[in-house]
């Protein structure tokens, strides 16, 4: 049978054990976030690429419709030319004969970079669209790692929430309403164990009468001189069940 003051420090132990297990459960590990990020920025170059490419494509697009119209002009140019009647106006209209071929040969060359841009592009994409699916695959992986480890962390937590109200049961209200003022105010650890006359919160030596009087009232609050913590006397040769 435990005293209640064991009681009090195996609530303790559950409490403690519980926050951590909540933090652990809410916080994705390194790896997992890793993972996420290097997705995130891969995710990220797909977009950029894909922006790249309808860019280009469309700026090929309005190169190709003009090089349409420049054609048309300079057919209607060389048709002008069979109807000039003087040399002045055949003069000019050679002139615009020239500015048009050369305005399609340099749209022309525009237009070849831009396709060899895009066909670059378009490898590129491929490639980068290729690994998307590794890197998602390994992401999911590491989720689906977490929450196996999860399942076994909520499966602790509900027993031991299962435990923490068995004990509150059993543990006089003055003795809970003092232990959470306490561990309000020391980060959740209101009981300290006394070890070898010290109390091992802080170190401090027990009083050698406080000691005995602990001995002599194992269900009464003891509280450190020092750190103003429940001591926690349990016998060395005593039965730890
Ligand atoms: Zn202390």
């Amino acid at each position: 049978m435990n005293t209640v003051l064991e009681n009090l420090k195996r609530y303790q132990d559950l409490l403690l054990r519980i926050r951590q297990l909540e933090r652990e459960l809410t916080t994705y590990p390194e790896s997992v976030e890793r993972r996420g990020r290097e997705l995130k920025q891969h995710q990220i170059a797909v977009a950029r690429a894909e922006e790249q490419l309808a860019e280009n494509s469309g700026q090929k697009d309005r190169k190709e419709e003009y090089l349409i119209l420049c054609k048309d002009n300079l057919e209607k140019f060389e048709q002008d030319l069979m109807e000039v009647t003087n040399q002045k106006e055949y003069s000019a209209v050679l002139k615009e004969i020239d500015n048009t071929k050369r305005e399609i040969q340099g749209t022309e060359a525009v237009i070849i970079t831009l396709m060899e841009s895009i066909k670059q592009l378009e490898t590129d994409y491929e490639q980068l669209n290729a690994s998307s699916e590794q890197l998602e695959n390994a992401y999911n992986e590491a989720v689906a790692g977490f929450e196996d480890t999860n399942r076994e962390k909520i499966k602790e937590k509900e027993k031991l929430e299962k435990e923490k109200r068995r004990l509150e049961k059993s543990i006089p209200a003055s003795h809970m309403r003092k232990f959470n003022q306490i561990a309000a105010k020391r980060s959740g650890i209101a009981v300290s164990n006394v070890s070898e006359e010290c109390c091992t919160a802080c170190n401090m030596k027990i009083r050698p009468q406080m000691m005995n009087n602990m001995q002599k009232n194992p269900d009464k609050l003891f509280i450190c001189d020092n750190c103003q913590r429940i001591l926690v006397f349990i016998e060395p040769d005593g039965d730890d069940s």
